[in-house]
């Protein structure tokens, strides 16, 4: 799966993809990232990708145009063109929650485009005419879709078969339980009462266990 994020801060990117299950996901080719700087896009002269709302109001809207041009790009250099291979997803607070439905449904794509909002948002002609659909990750307001961009990228690699080094651990299989680690018994300071694990999954009954975790 290829995901192309589409960004006024490509660089927010460069940790989070070097790290442990992202890297190894590049590493194995089981997903591919770019973050492409949306104001390479720009045909202005200062590289401008927003402007001013019309109607007023505070803030700036990052402007259609260079949004369109760099999906058009992004879209013309991919090797999947058919439109049923391929979705472009605007983060917007308007958009549907993201789910574990959803990004089960997503990850059976082969290319994702993601664009990320900035300031005030994005000029609406880009949900209208440009994106397939719009996600938004929660009822809270980010100061732009970087975030949701990652959020969405980790939650929807967990279904691409080899990302996980276990499939066993998607939580939609296995369901979310209760889990404990030695040691058995911890003492948070002297004389406090001990902080025990639960006896049953010491007892080694797997049919127990397995109830319990249920
Ligand atoms: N004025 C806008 C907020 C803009 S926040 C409003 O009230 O809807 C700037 C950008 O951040 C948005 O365009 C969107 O791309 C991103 N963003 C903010 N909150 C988000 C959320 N909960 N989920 C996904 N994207 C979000």
């Amino acid at each position: 799966m290829r995901f192309d994020i589409i960004t006024i801060f490509p660089d927010i990117f460069d940790s989070y993809l070097n790290e442990s299950l992202i890297k190894r996901g590049i590493a194995k080719k089981i997903i591919r990232v770019k973050a492409h700087n949306l104001r390479d896009y720009s045909r202005d002269r200062h590289n401008k990708v927003d402007d001013r709302p019309y109607g007023g109001g505070p803030g700036m809207v990052l402007a259609v145009e260079s949004i369109y041009r760099a999906v058009k790009a992004i879209s013309s250099k991919l090797k999947v063109r058919s439109s049923t291979k391929r979705r472009i997803i605007l983060f917007s607070t308007r958009g549907k929650k993201l789910d574990a439905k959803t990004a089960k449904r997503l990850s059976k794509y082969d290319s994702l485009i993601l664009i990320c909002g900035r300031y005030e948002g994005v000029d609406e002609r880009v949900a209208k005419h440009i994106a397939d659909e719009e996600i938004s990750i929660g009822d809270y307001v980010l100061n732009g879709g970087e975030l949701a961009a990652m959020v969405l990228m980790e939650t929807v690699s967990r279904f691409l078969p080899g990302f996980l080094g276990k499939m066993e651990s998607l939580e939609e299989i296995k369901g979310s339980y209760a889990a404990y680690t030695r040691p058995a018994e911890f003492v948070p300071k002297k004389g406090a009462k001990s902080w025990r694990v639960p006896k049953i999954l010491m007892s080694g009954h797997h049919g127990k266990i397995k109830e319990f975790r249920k």
